[in-house]
């Protein structure tokens, strides 16, 4: 298997990542990806552009360099009713939203119950495609009561790479999710949340531990471009 997209990157807006949209969009190109979502941190976060930013992304264009180039934004879940750091009118406006916890932005206090509630909550979202990086041990949610409804509506589960790149403890939970995302016919993206070039695309790590239980591909929506333009026929995203 192999990466057709990354819906899940960064550029220098973010603060903290190091190539700009060209840049990144060149290197979508060399790799021959068909799309790449651009999804830099929302304003919650430390350093992160301001609204103002988001709301102009209408000028880049559609397509950049041969990449459908997706205009979107990693959205903060800022509270556990499920809200995201971004307002109701910019969500319709934007391509692409991840929506993810960060320890930086949502309180310590974080429990099960509480994630669990966030989630579902979240999963009512229309506006929401992607669900980042929830393998996180800081936010660990009842994966069971949860995963059949981000199937249910349609959410794309992310499997992160940057917990294997890092080492992180939570690859154990992404290995959970994705077994459960399986069972429960829930569709997954492979993402490298790339802060630069060098990670863009390359998210093999995960693409081998997929392989390794068997995951069907049609639930993978960036493996397949058949399968990226069917996942964008449903939400109206053109290409
Ligand atoms: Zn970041
Ligand atoms: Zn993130």
């Amino acid at each position: 298997m192999k990466l057709i997209a990354d819906l899940h990157t960064h550029t220098i807006a973010s603060t903290h990542a190091y190539a700009t949209v060209t840049e990144m969009a060149h290197e979508a190109s060399q790799l021959g990806l068909f799309a790449l979502a651009i999804t830099d941190h929302a304003r919650t976060m430390p350093g992160a552009p301001g609204p103002f930013y988001f709301e102009s992304l209408g000028l880049l264009p559609e397509y950049l360099q041969g990449v459908r180039l997706l205009r979107g934004i990693e959205a903060n879940i800022c509270d556990y009713d499920g809200n995201i750091d971004v307002e109701a009118s910019l969500q319709q406006q934007l391509d692409w939203i991840v929506a993810s916890m960060h320890t930086i932005t949502l309180d310590g206090k974080a429990t099960v119950e509480k994630c669990t509630n966030a989630y579902l909550k979240l999963a009512e979202n229309p506006n929401v495609n992607v669900i980042g990086h929830s393998g996180s041990e800081y936010f660990k949610y009842d994966y069971d009561k949860v995963i059949p409804v981000f199937a249910k509506n349609g959410k794309l589960v992310e499997i992160n790479d940057s917990a294997f790149r890092y080492g992180r403890d939570y690859v154990g939970n992404c290995v959970t999710i994705a077994k459960l995302c399986k069972k429960y016919g829930a569709r997954i993206c492979v993402d490298t949340d790339a802060h630069f070039t060098n990670t863009l695309g390359r998210a093999y790590n995960t693409l081998e531990m997929l392989e390794d239980i068997d995951f069907p591909e049609k639930l993978i929506v960036n493996t397949s471009v058949e399968n990226l333009k069917a996942y964008f026929d449903e939400k109206n995203i053109s290409y």
